[in-house]
């Protein structure tokens, strides 16, 4: 099963996928975290996706593209994945279903996330993250801030803010691209018949681990 997240930063696309891939035993393939791992390592790979990155623009689809094949081609994804972050633009959809054709899968189910711009725009500036690149918990200053402030309940590893996260100039530019060329894949998959809209917004009181019960719930009925 190939389950994509869409849904602009912050909606908390990182914390449903992290959930459906623990019920569904299939791997949370985040595009995200595979570059910041590369740029935490400075690899080749990682230098170059950094200098897009850290201004908030996308990495160019001949670095993106190719890593996400071969990460579909890894083992544990032959019963399927979670891409989260990835397709962000119309061509990257369109190359995701070809290398998904090839290997004779399809797009089953798309999540599309929604919250309201204000809600985003504070959840980004009190994200913080694991340090520790094989743990990469997420947590929140706000909604879900750790035991001990600045350090992982999970690992003991310290907590840290993203680069992109603490820089308003980067989150502006981050939703602009969000509306102009991420936001055109709703309709792209809506006319494949595969989407889903769930809100999560605090307003509604309904978040992230609300939205991944009910999307278990409803798969495992299936
Ligand atoms: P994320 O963790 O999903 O917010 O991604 C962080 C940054 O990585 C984005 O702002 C982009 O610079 C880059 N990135 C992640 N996924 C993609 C993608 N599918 N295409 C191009 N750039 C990406």
């Amino acid at each position: 099963m190939i389950i994509i997240m869409l849904g602009a930063q912050g909606t908390g696309k990182g914390t449903v996928a992290g959930l459906l891939s623990k019920s569904l035993n299939i791997p949370q393939i985040s595009t995200g975290d595979i570059f910041r791992k590369n740029i935490s390592e400075k690899t080749k790979l990682g230098i170059e996706a950094d200098k897009y990155i850290s201004k908030g623009e996308l990495v160019p689809d001949n670095i993106t593209v190719p890593m996400i094949e071969d990460r579909l081609k890894c083992e544990d994804a032959k019963n399927g994945a979670i891409l989260d972050g990835f397709p962000r633009t119309i061509e990257q959809a369109e190359e995701l279903d070809k290398m998904l054709r090839k290997m004779e899968k399809e797009v089953n189910l798309v999540i599309n996330l929604i919250t309201p711009k204000e809600e985003i725009i504070d959840r980004m500036l009190t994200r913080r993250v694991c340090t520790n690149q094989d743990c990469k918990a997420t947590y929140n200053t706000k909604l879900h801030p750790p035991k001990v402030e600045g350090i992982c309940d999970i690992c003991g590893s310290p907590l840290k803010q993203r680069a992109d996260d603490s820089d308003p100039e980067a989150i502006r530019k981050r939703l602009e691209i969000y509306d102009e060329k991420t936001s055109p894949l709703v309709d792209y998959y809506k006319k494949q018949n595969v989407l889903k809209t769930e809100e999560i917004s605090i307003s509604i009181n309904r978040m992230g681990a609300d939205v991944a019960k009910d999307i278990v719930k409803e798969l495992k009925n299936d």
